[in-house]
């Protein structure tokens, strides 16, 4: 293992700072570049005859951190922490300090490929892959699959939400989120009747205690976390609470490290609940106002269940004692105590946090819901510092996925496609006929790769699927079952958009090469509800273009093909964008794309979706000016906009009515309460077993962003972290015979994965654990995981399956 993996510091400051050092060498063009320190200010950026600094938001995760970015000669050569931006005060992480020069790998796509006959790839002209994608959809619109990505742009997502679900009246679209937060979605639907946190990051800054549940924050959205340890460096008390599966840099922070079993926060929410009623310190007042009791019918699973009255809630969670709760959870019952007596201390401000570990889950839904129901019953919530929080691991899985909508059974501004007045509103919006949306969810991430990958004879009924900025045949769980056999399918016909070579372009039959971050204008949302936009900078290479673009110049191809869905009511194409003259801009042709700014068009368009669940946008110029706002953003009597940080709570929500203290007025019961959930526990669908008897969980890295696929052609970064690795227990590597560093398969039922060992690293698991990241192309873990999921979110489970690891020399013998 590389001396850099292991001494890394984990300081935040030192790291965050150090990795602003190590860019000086090696940022973007290979020259020497102006690297700003994070504590230099925005205004002393370096100036130069033809230098120029423009805002955007970091390319990478959900944190939404800003950037300035430096501009000369048509290149980026720096990147400076924005210290205007409320995010993240001029502070980047290690990725953030470098992501200039993802722009600038050797091996960008620079032109459309087709794939031949005998495997090779032809370089073809943009009009005949137009064509070509055009002509599948022509012939087969509703065996046509499109899946897309938490990295789209807003206007990305939204002009492929339109081409499909009021173009084509096809639901088949889904994003990559499904993978990484769809529990989340359901979890606040379940809960508040609406999507989205209520509070925001000032939480961090106002919480006494911090709990990560099953979450790495350190590692995963390190500016955050740095807002917490800063604190604590100024010398202010917040405790930090890691309840996890494996130690990592988040426990080494954190003043209490509670290790559970895999699936074992689901007994720890309830024998929280179960202590607030027992010990009577829940919050009852909060309760009798605003809440409601829930839980599944016996009919089966629901997303909004049934009632049930806070007398059978108490004889459900009366089950779960400390003592079953310590059997269920591997928690000792006086951690289960402790924190029972800390959510009954109404003097304590309490932020939970979690991302992928939580949602990633066969429980996802469940164990969402519950980590509401705790802050509602205990009557944690709706202060600043007080509340339950998730997290985002892409850069607008908010935005694009929650927002726009770009999931299959859902519509723009928190509608959906089953219900017949959201499908009339939207049909209203778009001036189509009505009746052209159509009312049948489409398939759902798993289930749509499923049917891409069963031969079309065997009922597979998607034929062709376009790709856009995301990488599924790294990501998908099960990969030789939802991807791999792609291969052998000649009927099949895969699309991707990508700015650099992918396991899934690996399969593609046609490649399109994309424009990326600053090479185009965009709009991210981040976790906190803030709406960010950047411009255009510099230009891509080669013959690269915006996913906006292609997605409209496919729909303009097929209205000239004479497809209805691709006409309004008038008859005018469904992207139409006219000058001030009222001339239609012809936006299909690339060369000119940007003689208007499409991105404003699609945005102002979408704009009009949002004041339903009281999402409201302000206008895109309110945007250029601002580091982001978030949500609901509201006109002032004085014409300012105003953003909101705090949903639900009177003294800042302005939806909620005069007086009142909160009001969920989004409450699916339609009495302005929210529901405290009741679930009982479910084992994981895979438990280790005498073949496979160690649990496998995958997740990330600090040093690249998910598939590596934009950090791996980052040299620091890659240096930091060169290899996919397997982390072991020494306990478990001394009973095997394994050494540090020796090459090991990992197996399971479903496929195997060579990868080095590190002992007792970074992370360290406990016995019978493995931990395997996921960001190396060569080292595909999705050949292990399983595909089981959610019922009701539909997200895999990538944190536990059984597993084993075997020396290189016992597998080969
Ligand atoms: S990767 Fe995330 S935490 Fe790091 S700079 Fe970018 S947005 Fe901020």
């Amino acid at each position: 293992m590389s001396q850099s993996m292991q001494t890394l510091s984990h300081d935040r400051r030192q790291l965050l700072k150090a990795s602003a050092l190590a860019a000086a060498g090696s940022l973007v063009t290979g020259g020497s570049l102006p690297v700003v320190q994070a504590d230099q200010a925005v205004d002393d950026l370096p100036t130069g005859e033809g230098m120029s600094w423009n805002k955007a938001p970091c390319r990478f995760c959900g944190t939404g951190c800003h950037v300035q970015v430096g501009v000369e000669d048509g290149r980026v050569v720096a990147v400076a922490g924005d210290k205007a931006a409320d995010v993240n005060k001029g502070l980047l992480c290690v990725k953030g300090y470098h992501v200039g020069g993802i722009l600038y790998g050797k091996d960008r796509l620079t032109e459309p490929l087709l794939r031949q006959e005998d495997g090779s790839l032809k370089p073809i002209e943009w009009d005949e892959a137009i064509k070509i994608i055009a002509k599948r959809i022509f012939d087969s619109p509703e065996t046509f699959a499109f899946y897309g990505s938490g990295q789209w742009t807003i206007p990305e997502g939204y002009a492929a939400q339109k081409f499909m679900k009021g173009g084509l009246s096809n639901n088949h679209i889904d994003p990559n989120a499904r993978l990484c937060m769809a529990s989340a979605v359901t979890g606040f639907l379940g809960t508040y009747g609406v999507d989205e946190p209520a509070g925001c990051y000032q939480d961090l800054d106002e919480c006494d205690v911090l709990i990560t549940w099953g979450n790495n924050p350190a590692e995963m959205h390190p500016v955050l976390f740095s807002r917490v340890t800063d604190r604590r460096s100024r010398g202010e008390n917040v405790r930090i609470i890691d309840i996890g599966t494996r130690r990592t840099r988040t426990t080494d922070a954190a003043n209490d490290y509670l290790e559970m079993d895999s699936h074992g926060d689901v007994p720890i929410a309830l024998g929280i609940m179960h202590l607030l009623i027992e010990n009577g310190t829940y919050d009852k007042s909060f309760v009798e106002k605003h809440c409601n009791f829930r839980a599944h019918p016996e009919s089966g699973k629901t997303l909004f269940g049934e009632a049930i009255s806070e007398d059978e809630f108490r004889k459900r969670i009366a089950e779960y004692t400390p003592e079953r709760v310590s059997e269920l959870s591997g928690l000792s019952v006086e951690q289960i105590r402790m924190l029972g007596d800390l959510f009954g201390d109404d003097d304590v401000k309490i932020t939970s946090l979690w991302c992928m570990g939580m949602n990633q889950h066969t429980m996802g839904t469940a164990i969402n819901t519950l980590v509401h129901g705790v802050h509602l019953l205990s009557g944690h919530f709706g202060k600043p510092g007080d509340s339950p929080t998730s997290l985002t691991g892409q850069p607008s899985a908010c935005g694009t996925v929650r927002e726009v909508g770009t999931l299959a059974h859902a519509l723009p501004g928190g509608r959906i496609v089953a219900n017949p007045e959201h499908r009339q509103q939207c049909e209203g919006f778009w001036n189509i006929p009505e009746g052209r949306i159509n009312a049948t969810p489409g398939y759902h991430t798993v289930k749509m790769f499923d049917q891409f990958t069963i031969p079309t004879d065997e009922g597979g009924d998607i034929t062709t699927m376009f790709v856009q900025v995301t990488n599924p045949g790294q990501t998908l769980p099960n990969l030789n079952k939802l991807f791999n056999d792609k291969k052998n399918l000649a009927d099949k016909f895969l699309i991707v958009s990508d700015v650099y070579p992918t396991p899934t372009t690996e399969l593609a039959d046609l490649i399109l090469p994309a424009a990326m971050w600053v090479e185009k204008n965009g709009i991210y949302g981040n976790s906190e509800r803030r709406t960010q936009q950047w411009f255009k900078m510099v230009d891509p290479p080669g013959d690269a273009r915006d996913d906006t673009w292609m997605t409209i110049a496919i729909a303009h191809k097929l209205f000239e093909m004479g497809h209805e869905g691709m006409k309004d009511k008038d008859g005018e194409f469904i992207f139409a964008v006219k000058d001030e003259s009222g001339e239609e801009v012809p936006i299909w042709e690339f060369d000119r794309y940007y003689d208007t700014n499409v991105d404003k068009h699609l945005f102002e368009e979408y704009r009009q979706f949002t004041t339903m669940k009281h999402k409201n946008l302000a206008p895109y110029d309110e945007y250029v000016k601002a580091r982001g706002l978030r949500w609901p953003v509201v006109e002032q009597e004085d014409g300012s906009w105003r953003e909101t940080k705090f949903r639900f709570s009177g003294f800042d929500d302005p939806f909620v009515a005069e007086g009142e203290e909160f009001d969920f007025y989004h409450s699916s019961t339609k009495d302005g309460r929210a529901q405290i959930w009741f679930h009982d526990y479910e084992p994981p669908p895979e438990m280790p077993d005498d073949e496979y008897p160690m649990w496998l969980c995958t997740g990330r890295v600090l040093e690249h962003w998910h598939t590596g696929s934009m950090t791996r052609r980052l040299a620091p970064l890659n240096r930091a972290m060169p290899t996919g690795y397997v982390e072991m227990n020494m306990e478990d590597a001394k009973a095997a015979n394994i050494r540090q560093g020796e090459k090991v398969i990992v197996e399971s039922r479903r496929g195997s994965c060579e990868l080095p060992v590190w002992i007792d690293g970074r992370g360290r698991p406990p016995r019978g654990t493995i931990f395997v990241p996921f960001f190396d192309e060569t080292k595909l873990i999705n050949n292990v995981t399983l595909d089981e999921h959610c019922p009701i979110s539909k997200q895999p489970d990538y944190k536990k399956c059984a597993a084993r690891v075997k020396k290189l020399s016992e597998a080969e013998s």
